[in-house]
């Protein structure tokens, strides 16, 4: 069978959906693979060096070949896709049932890789972590760089320059990472979110929690690891107890995100007007509505008190060649869970755990069940 991969910088994504190793790996399958010129330009990976691990380097139209595509984004044009290709991607699904639509009626069989359940098993596929881990470390990078003074404490001959007071709202995958870098930093970090698993966490990479504690709080993880949405009342509770803290802070990194829903507003614009100038805030939900009041998508914006509000759009895309490498791995991971070993052809089985988790068109219909009630 036949494997595709496409350059995605067109479209402005920096990241490739396969590496080297994948590559290779992938041959060793028995798959031939076609990689498009340029697909690993933006990671730092040229041509060759996909080429030497035995892939063929091909054009756009080549996707025409192919019985898999591996992308990082969902495809926006399906022309030249044959009917019955596997498409495995991010499919950024939610308020795009169109696109998710077009997919079915062009019989692509199209597996949303966000939506691979959290599992022991699957943690080598866990694209949303292998993602928001990177961008964790880059919103502390992106902060550092907007911060007009230093982040550690400096005592010097010349007088001690102070640490920087960080706090991180949201703490699953990224604001963990971006807790455990602007530690390494040297600044002093704070830390919310509304699951009390978070408290722990936070705790052990020497950072201090700091939340509402009531008993909506207790209740507030799903079964699977995810906040809730959370009342009026609570939300009134946190902003008070948030406002008073902000006012204090240097750098704010927002991260709160609740799945298939607009991203919580955690930072009003009185808030922010509270913080000194040269206060920096970075917002990694920017894309799913913003925590932060004022935040604009791929914008940095400097208010008037002269607190700065970072709004990067594609952030993992900044670290594109760490992300690249995690991605690729990931969805190898996945990709050979389906791999028949005798035939050496992948098997679709919608009653596969992971495949059932993640498939959502299949057979020209849209089948996964968040999705297929929209389609009908
Ligand atoms: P996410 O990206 O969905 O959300 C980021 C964080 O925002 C979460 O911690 C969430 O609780 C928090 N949040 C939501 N609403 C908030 C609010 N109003 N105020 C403050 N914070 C708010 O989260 P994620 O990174 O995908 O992690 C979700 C969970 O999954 C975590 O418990 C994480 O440890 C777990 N996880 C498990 C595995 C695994 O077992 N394989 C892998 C990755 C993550």
């Amino acid at each position: 069978q036949i494997i595709f991969v496409p350059a995605e910088g067109g479209a402005g994504e920096p990241r490739v959906a396969a590496s080297p190793e994948t590559v290779k790996r992938l041959a060793g399958l028995g798959f031939d693979v076609i990689v498009e010129t340029g697909a690993g330009q933006g990671s730092r990976i040229p041509d060759d060096e996909f080429a030497k691990v035995g892939a063929s380097i091909g054009k756009a139209s080549d996707v025409s070949k192919a019985d898999i595509v591996l992308r990082v984004r969902r495809p926006s044009d399906l022309k030249g896709y044959k009917t019955g290709a596997v498409v495995i991607a991010t499919m950024d699904p939610y308020g795009n049932d169109a696109a998710v639509q077009a997919m079915a009626k062009a019989g692509l069989t199209a597996f949303a890789m966000e939506f691979m359940p959290r599992i022991t098993r699957a943690q080598v596929m866990d694209v949303l972590s292998s993602q928001a881990n990177l961008a964790g470390y880059q919103a502390v990078i992106d902060a550092a760089a907007e911060y007009d003074r230093a982040l550690p404490m400096m005592m010097t001959a010349a007088g001690t320059v102070p640490a920087a007071k960080v706090f991180v709202m949201g703490v699953g995958v990224a604001g963990l990472q971006a807790i455990a870098t602007a530690r390494r930093m040297g600044a002093v970090v704070t830390a919310t979110d509304v699951r009390p698993a978070a408290k722990e966490q936070v705790a052990s990479l020497g950072a201090k929690f700091l939340a509402v504690e009531d008993e909506e709080f207790k209740a507030a993880e799903t079964a699977g690891g995810y906040a809730k949405e959370m009342s009026k009342e609570y939300q009134a509770k946190q902003a008070a107890l948030t406002a008073e803290h902000i006012a204090k802070q240097d750098i704010v990194i927002t991260t709160a995100l609740i799945p298939g829903r607009p991203a919580p507003k955690l930072v009003s614009a009185a808030m922010v007007a509270s913080m000194k100038p040269g206060s920096v805030i970075v917002d990694l939900a920017v894309e799913r509505g913003g925590n932060v009041e004022g935040a604009q998508p791929g914008k940095v914006v400097t208010t008037a008190n002269g607190v700065k509000i970072v709004g990067h759009l594609n952030v993992p895309g900044r670290v594109a060649a760490s992300a690249s490498l995690l991605y690729a791995k990931n969805l190898f991971a996945f990709l050979e869970t389906m791999v028949d070993k005798e035939t050496k052809t992948i098997r679709i089985n919608p009653e596969d755990e992971l495949q059932k988790a993640t498939m959502l068109t299949n057979g020209g219909a849209v089948v996964h069940p968040a999705f297929a009630k929209a389609a009908e």
